[in-house]
């Protein structure tokens, strides 16, 4: 072989060569990416049948190895429903983003969200649903989402036990009060004891709600027994009225008829006079005479008698009626003073302090209001003070509120004692008491409110075997030009304010 043949024939084997390589790695090539469509294939699966069908037709093909040529039946045949799908992919996108951004603002609106949970729900809805671009981006979106649900959930259900089961001391004074001001009768009066004590020892919100849903219920039976002894005496004395006008009927009608057969015998009577009179003049002899006038006067005598006896029963039966008359007003008057009686019993208790047996808020505020009145058309001098026990609550904390209302019992006596017979005491809730002291100048009133104040600090209270002091602090003013009943006691609560911050066991003035 010549040179060139053989430099010919190694040429030739290098090209045979690198075509093998070529066609090695392009048989590589479409390998990886015949691979790589059937798994593409597989990530399209599930979204829709036919699509399905038509993928899993295309990956057979792909494994058989066919060539790309006879393929593209195939692809004609993915292209339509991938279309469809794509469509549909892009629709159920947008309805996806709707539904997380409305569950978002839903989220936003409601109260009690914590804090952190209502910044990343921000973030979420305004950075995160923005750049979503595919469905499976959605995921970590939708999780975020779940997540800030569960917590505001949690959150919520927390509160709620938490608030079910937590103490309000200040709902349960509130309730206090409220009962304190209600009138109850007979067998409510206990039940409502026992309530109260019931809210003093536990002012959780569970207990403050069904102490408050009980007393609700004794109120409108309490409503329910009013209105029926109301109707029962209205009806009695409907009753009552009734009877009365048939008696006086029936008497009219008895008396018109006894009246009328007193007339017919009365004529009858004149008419025999007539008669006898007529036969005397025509007599023609003494005895005849004799003998008509004994004939006729016997007639006369049993006319008469007859009209006696007719206007006996006739006044015997009218002094009957009016007996029965007089009977059934007497009954009438007797049943009205009775519910008059009633009525003045309860506007009396309705304005006093079941508790204290002082005037209670709502008799103060009637005497404010008249006070106040008098004061603008005579320009009297009038002193008002507010008064309120120092760490009063300690006192239920430590020795029970048995002990608490009995304190207050005493107080209320020691504070009613020691002030004149012209001023006003009334319990105005809680451990607060009012005192309106008319045609008393503030600038002379220290002396007598210093006494009260000292008057109450030196009772003996013992609880529990142990000497204790309770002090009182006062907040006093008096009525100014312009003042209306709730600016000047707003000023004496201004008072009491500084009597408290300032120490408590004192006076001041505003
Ligand atoms: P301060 O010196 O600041 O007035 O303290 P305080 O403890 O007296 O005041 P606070 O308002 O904190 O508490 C008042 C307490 O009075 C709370 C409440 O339970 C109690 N209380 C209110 N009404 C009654 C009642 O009718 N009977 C009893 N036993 N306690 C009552
Ligand atoms: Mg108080
Ligand atoms: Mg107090």
């Amino acid at each position: 072989m010549t040179d060139n043949a053989v430099m010919l024939e190694q040429k030739l084997k290098q090209a045979i060569e690198a075509r093998k390589t070529l066609e090695d790695a392009r048989k590589q090539q479409v390998e990886l990416l015949t691979q790589f469509a059937a798994k593409l294939s597989l990530a399209c699966k599930g979204q829709d049948v036919s699509l399905d069908n038509q993928l899993a037709k295309f990956r057979i093909a792909l494994n058989k190895g066919v060539d790309f040529e006879q393929l593209a039946p195939f692809i004609d045949g993915i292209s339509e429903p991938l279309k469809a799908q794509e469509a549909i992919n892009s629709t159920n996108q947008k309805a996806l983003q709707a539904s997380i951004r409305h569950s978002g603002k839903l989220l936003q609106k409601l109260k009690g969200v914590p804090n952190e949970s209502r910044r990343k729900l921000r973030h979420l809805l305004d950075v995160e649903l923005q750049d979503i671009s595919s469905t499976n981006a959605y995921l970590p979106a939708l999780e975020t989402l779940v997540s800030i649900y569960q917590t505001v959930l949690q959150a919520k259900t927390e509160v709620n036990d938490v608030a079910a089961g937590s103490s309000q001391p200040q709902l349960a004074a509130e309730l206090q009060a409220l009962i304190n001001e209600l009138i109850f009768e007979d067998d409510a009066v206990d039940k409502v004891k026992e309530i109260r004590e019931g809210v003093a020892q536990d002012d959780t919100l569970d207990n403050l709600y069904s102490a408050a849903t009980e007393i609700i219920r004794i109120i409108a039976q309490t409503i329910a027994r009013e209105r029926q002894s109301a109707q029962g005496f209205l009806v009695s004395l409907n009753q009552t009225l009734e009877e009365l006008h048939r008696s006086i009927v029936e008497t009219t009608a008895r008396s018109k008829s006894a009246s009328q057969e007193l007339k017919s015998l009365n004529s009858k009577i004149e008419l025999k006079i007539q008669n006898l009179n007529e036969q005397t003049q025509n007599a023609s002899s003494i005895t005849a005479l004799k003998a008509l006038v004994d004939n006729e006067l016997k007639l006369l005598s049993a006319d008469l008698i007859a009209r006696e006896k007719l206007e006996k029963n006739e006044r015997d039966a009218l002094l009957d009626s009016f007996d029965a008359i007089n009977n059934r007003i007497n009954m009438l008057e007797a049943k009205v003073s009775s519910y008059q009686k009633r009525l003045s019993e309860q506007k009396f208790k309705s304005l006093l302090d079941s508790l204290t047996k002082l005037p209670n808020r709502a008799a103060f505020d009637e005497r404010l209001t008249h006070e106040m009145h008098l004061f603008e058309v005579n320009d009297t001098e009038v002193t008002l003070v507010v008064i309120d026990v120092d760490h009063f609550k300690s006192i239920n904390d430590k020795y029970g509120h048995s002990a608490g209302d009995k304190t207050l019992q005493v107080i209320a006596r020691a504070l009613k004692k020691s002030i004149r017979k012209s001023d006003f005491i009334a319990r105005y809730g809680g451990e607060e008491f009012v005192l309106l002291m008319p045609g008393m100048p503030v600038s002379q009133a220290q002396k007598p409110l210093e006494k009260v104040r000292q008057v109450v600090k030196s009772i003996p209270f013992k609880f529990k075997e142990k000497q204790v002091e309770i002090t009182i602090s006062l907040g006093a003013t008096q009525f100014k030009k312009g003042d209306t009943t709730l600016s000047a006691f707003d000023r004496a609560d201004a008072a009491l304010y500084d009597a408290k911050n300032s120490g408590r066991d004192r006076l001041c003035f505003k």
